[in-house]
């Protein structure tokens, strides 16, 4: 609820805040126990932000984060929260210790919340192995052993191992080759399936995360522009930059493609120490008007649950 997560971004000959990086700028969501919310955006958007506070690896700056049922600012011990909820990286390779074994990587959580020891552990980190489709053996061996995709699994089996209720997923396809990205997908929806679980699954473009979301928010500079229901959002979008960013994805069929309006984004994403008044997005909007540098549109309900901030949609 209204979450802002800033950083300093520059100091006076004191040390005093003259600047901030606004990364996550009232921002308010619900994700529902057992869906997978995806969240989409540009690099510097402030998804992976979003997703370390609500998690808590950063303190919000102001706002709060509501968990079944409870503030995580007071409803909660730090050992409950770290067991409750995980992480799955973008990078594998550089999430995982070079000079751990695959089963002293999955077995550490189990250490550090001593959840297991002995042959207990060890059992527990067999079934986890399994869980994501490696095999027993894969416990003796170290991570550069492994590919990409199975380095994937190693992180995902180390997220399950403390048996957590929600899961961010910060763009843990990215960095795969395109035919493993698939395989990764449909085991996160597996485990899903299998386990109950709720996912926040962040990636910089809407294909990755069409298949996997129930519903999709898209950021712009600290802000969800829009946020709907998958299928309602990838056929009746109604923000411009969610228009945009859909015109970046190719369509396989090349006479949809030749018939379709290309919607370029101009130029780059602004700083957003310093972001542009009224909308975030009128620099690079194509339908911008006066009132779009004055007033900033809010994020409202059309119905449905389909939400949206422009002043093009406000009635
Ligand atoms: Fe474009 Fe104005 Fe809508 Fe912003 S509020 S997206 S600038 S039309
Ligand atoms: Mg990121």
């Amino acid at each position: 609820r209204n979450l802002k997560k800033y950083f300093t971004a520059g100091t006076d000959f004191l040390g005093r805040p003259t600047a901030y990086l606004k990364a996550v700028d009232n921002v308010s969501f619900d994700i529902y126990p057992g869906e997978t919310l995806g969240l989409v955006g540009e690099s510097g958007c402030g998804k992976s932000t979003t997703g370390r506070t609500l998690i808590r690896l950063y303190t919000p700056t102001a706002g709060d984060i509501i968990f079944q049922g409870k503030s995580l600012a007071t409803g909660f011990a730090e050992k409950t929260l770290r067991r409750e909820m995980q992480m799955i990286f973008q990078d594998p390779y550089a999430s995982l210790n070079p000079r751990m074994t695959v089963g002293d990587i999955i077995g550490e959580p189990l250490n550090i919340h001593r959840l297991a020891a002995g042959s207990e552990r060890t059992e527990r980190i067999i079934s986890l192995l399994k869980l994501v489709g490696l095999n027993p053996e894969h416990a003796n061996r170290f991570p550069h052993e492994f590919s990409g995709g199975q380095r994937q699994r190693v992180g995902i089996a180390r997220a399950l191992a403390v048996n957590p209720s929600f899961i961010i997923c910060d763009e843990p396809i990215s960095a795969l080759d395109v035919s493993i990205q698939a395989q990764v997908v449909n085991l996160l929806e597996q485990l899903q399936r299998e386990l109950g679980l709720t996912y926040l699954f962040i990636a910089h473009d809407l294909a990755m995360v069409k298949h996997i979301s129930n519903r999709v928010a898209v950021m712009y500079l600290g802000k969800i522009v829009e946020l709907a229901k998958t299928e309602e959002l990838y056929t009746q979008p109604l923000h411009p930059y969610t228009l945009a960013l859909l015109s970046a994805i190719p369509i396989p069929d090349p006479y949809i493609e030749s018939k379709r309006e290309r919607i370029r984004l101009e130029g780059d994403v602004p700083n957003p120490v310093n972001p542009p008044s009224g909308c975030r997005f009128r620099t690079r909007c194509s339908y911008a008007m006066d009132r779009c540098a004055e007033e900033e549109p809010i994020l409202k309900d059309l119905g449905n649950g389909h939400l949206v901030a422009c002043h093009l949609k406000d009635h």
